[in-house]
């Protein structure tokens, strides 16, 4: 076991690791290839929201301007890094955004097979680079068009481990050098992972301190690794290291264990001092409490809430995710304690599988943290059972390689099950983005598109324009106005959209934090619920010169309607929820003999839309709406009921709403296509998408 590998084998092993990973990333765009809607221009659209705002920094960058306080991401790293290799590269930016993920993620390979020569065990690293690569949580976040820092995070974070394994293994001053390069690499890719690199601090330290006290080396390492996380500036920091390189060297022989623990005490002083441990319980805030930080006197609704992404998960889940397949699960977690037993090394790699575990209380994303620490264990395992069997017995190496082989299959098969069936759409269709682009034309970079925070981003990178919530602002109080507009009745709507841009602009530039705290003091008002009651009136009174406001309702956002009404039905005052609206959207299965068509969920509907039963009781409908080729007809039935219904031929589906939700902007003009033409221009209407600008 002991025995290493020739460099040429092991640099075939990592090509193939390479490869492995790239080809089963090439899957989606072989299956997706004949889909013309989920191409625009001839490429393939990305498959995030959150990556149209890396995609519009980096277009704007390369175009060389942005519109101030236009929300573009041009400082991000990831912009940047498109950037150049669009400067660099003979593709398009649009081929280059959308296949990055597919080669970058892949190089997670290279970090694994370096960590394995370290340790003498190429073939468990071979091994756990393919399982790695393809692992479920791990290829979600990183297949084609997943165009998002997600990419190089696990790579990054491995670069980092290694750096701290590979001095603790040599114990020179040369390998020293890997340390500040990897943690540089990782904080500028990546802010967010001050919190694991703390954790590889601090592990480097208990590492040190139990098991290799006497090593001047690895005090200079942990002083190194801490200063290097530290928060303040590129230029004093490489001065520190450098300071510390060059005591390490010419002063190696004084180096005994007092000065060096003197040296690791000043670094931590340093941490401490640059912000330390703040960003830590900042993210603690945000994934384990799930609390908003930012309070005043109106009482928002709490974003965290909705967002999926910070959902609970379970062990089985887990196990899925991080091995695709509880059994390889649990065969990866015994071959990781017999690594952490036999490589004690291994122990410093002990912080990614907390936060894989993390996934447990605060929510999936953090589950391909474990992915690569325990594809190794896997790998390790496999390596020392065929070991164990064949130890003092003349068996020929083939034989042994035939078997891990085997055993290696038999764990890829249900990843590569997964990737064969996971046919994820792309995040938008062709239809929508040009619709966008055309709105391109149309608009104006300095005017508002209104629509919900999801598509945002999208909408900035196609249109070029502003919005007003996006993937990263969507705070209560962001989302309320937008919330407002797209929910109450179409007056209201112009009323706080103009309200909106107006205050959201000035916000920027007199730095106030709370619009609706400035619009009330502004229009000498006390009482905030009367104040937006009086936005109900078309007389009310807002100058906005030289912007204009677009409306903006793609077909999609009508499934969002019940977590947008959420932020605006409340009593601002109190937090209070008023009470939730009646809205179900269905689809016919089966039409009954008495001429009922049964929608699901025990709701039958009469065929000619004048009743509906919820079970065993029977309501009369007010108004039938029913659109085809995007034409409303509207048919009048019972006056006194508070259910009205809506028929969609273009779409076949049924919405079913009360009377408040059928007169919201959203759902007259932005699904029936009715609007008042003293207050909106419609600008495009198709099956996808309505929009509508504000006169
Ligand atoms: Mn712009």
């Amino acid at each position: 076991m002991e025995k290493r590998v020739s460099t040429k084998t092991f640099i075939i092993l990592l090509l193939v690791a390479l490869l492995f990973g790239i080809l089963s990333r090439m899957y989606w765009v072989y299956w997706a290839n004949g889909i013309d809607d989920f191409k625009f221009n001839g490429e393939f659209i990305i498959q995030t929201f959150d990556g149209f705002t890396f995609a519009e920094g980096a277009r704007d960058l390369l175009q060389g301007y942005h519109q101030p306080n236009d929300l573009s991401k041009v400082q991000d790293s990831l912009a940047k890094f498109t950037y150049i290799l669009n400067k660099i590269l003979p593709f398009s930016f649009e081929s280059i955004i959308f296949y990055m993920s597919i080669f970058f993620s892949s190089l997670i390979a290279i970090p694994i097979m370096l960590i394995s020569r370290d340790l003498y065990l190429e073939k468990a690293g071979f091994i756990a680079s393919l399982l790695a690569t393809i692992a479920n949580s791990y290829y979600y976040r990183t297949m084609a068009g997943r165009y998002d820092t997600d990419m190089l995070i696990i790579v990054l974070t491995l670069f980092v481990l290694y750096s701290i394994v590979h001095v603790s293994i040599k114990n020179d001053f040369k390998s020293l050098i890997f340390i500040p390069i990897c943690v540089w690499a990782m904080k500028w890719w990546y802010i967010q992972s001050y919190s694991l690199l703390v954790a590889f601090g601090i592990m480097l330290l208990l590492y040190t301190l139990i098991f290799d006290r006497k090593n001047p080396i690895k005090y200079q390492a942990i002083s190194i690794f801490f200063i290097s996380i530290a928060n303040f500036m590129l230029i004093p920091k490489i001065l520190i290291i450098g300071i510390i390189f060059i005591l390490a060297y010419k002063f190696e022989d004084k180096f005994n264990i007092k000065n060096s623990i003197v040296l690791v005490i000043l670094s931590i002083i340093v941490l401490l001092f640059s912000g330390g441990i703040d960003p830590i319980m900042h993210h603690l805030k945000n994934y384990v409490l799930k609390k908003d930080s930012y309070t005043e006197s109106l009482q928002f609704f709490d974003v965290s809430k909705t967002i999926i992404e910070a959902k609970i998960i379970d062990i089985d889940k887990l196990a899925l995710r991080i091995s695709g397949h509880m059994i390889v699960f649990i065969i990866s977690t015994l071959g990781y304690l017999l690594l952490l037993w036999k490589r004690r090394v291994m122990l410093l790699s002990l912080p990614m599988v907390g936060f894989g575990f993390l996934s447990l209380v605060a929510g999936l994303r953090f589950t391909i943290y474990g992915v690569p620490v325990l594809a190794f264990g896997f790998g390790f395992f496999c390596v020392i059972l065929v070991d164990w069997i064949f130890k003092n017995r003349q068996t020929p190496i083939l034989i042994q390689n035939i078997i891990i082989t085997l055993l290696t299959l038999i764990a890829l098969y249900p990843m590569g099950k997964n990737i064969y069936n996971y046919k994820a759409p792309t995040a938008l269709f062709n239809s929508e983005a040009t619709i966008l682009d055309n709105l391109k034309s149309i608009a104006n970079r300095e005017d508002y598109v209104i629509s919900w925070w999801d598509f945002g981003y999208y909408i900035r990178y196609y249109s070029d324009v502003k919005t007003l919530i996006d993937g990263g602002k969507h705070t209560g109080q962001d989302n309320f106005a937008v919330s407002f507009i797209l929910t109450k009745d179409p007056i209201s709507s112009y009323n706080m959209s103009k309200l909106a841009v107006k205050y959201t602009e000035k916000s920027y530039k007199e730095g106030y934090k709370s619009i609706f705290s400035k619009i009330l003091s502004d229009y000498n008002q006390t009482n905030i619920n009367t104040f937006l009651d009086s936005l109900k009136d078309e007389k009310f009174k807002i100058d906005l010169k030289s912007t204009d406001i677009y409306l903006y309702f793609p077909k999609r956002m009508i499934k969002y309607l019940s977590t947008i009404q959420k932020f605006s039905r409340l009593d601002l005052k109190t937090g209070k929820a008023y009470r939730e609206p009646l809205f179900i959207v269905a689809k016919p299965l089966s039409l009954r003999k008495n001429g009922y068509i049964d929608v699901g969920n025990k709701i039958l509907i009469h065929n000619n839309g004048r009743d509906i039963y919820f079970g065993n009781i029977k309501h009369t409908v007010n108004i039938i709406a029913t659109i085809k080729d995007q034409k409303t007809i509207l048919v009048k039935g019972d006056i006194n009921s508070n259910i009205y219904l809506i028929f969609s031929k273009d779409h076949n589906e049924f919405i079913i709403v009360d009377k408040e939700m059928f007169n919201s902007t959203l759902i007259q003009m932005g699904l029936l296509g009715i609007y008042n033409d003293k207050l909106y221009n419609k600008i495009t209407d198709t099956k996808d998408a309505k929009i509508y600008r504000l006169r």
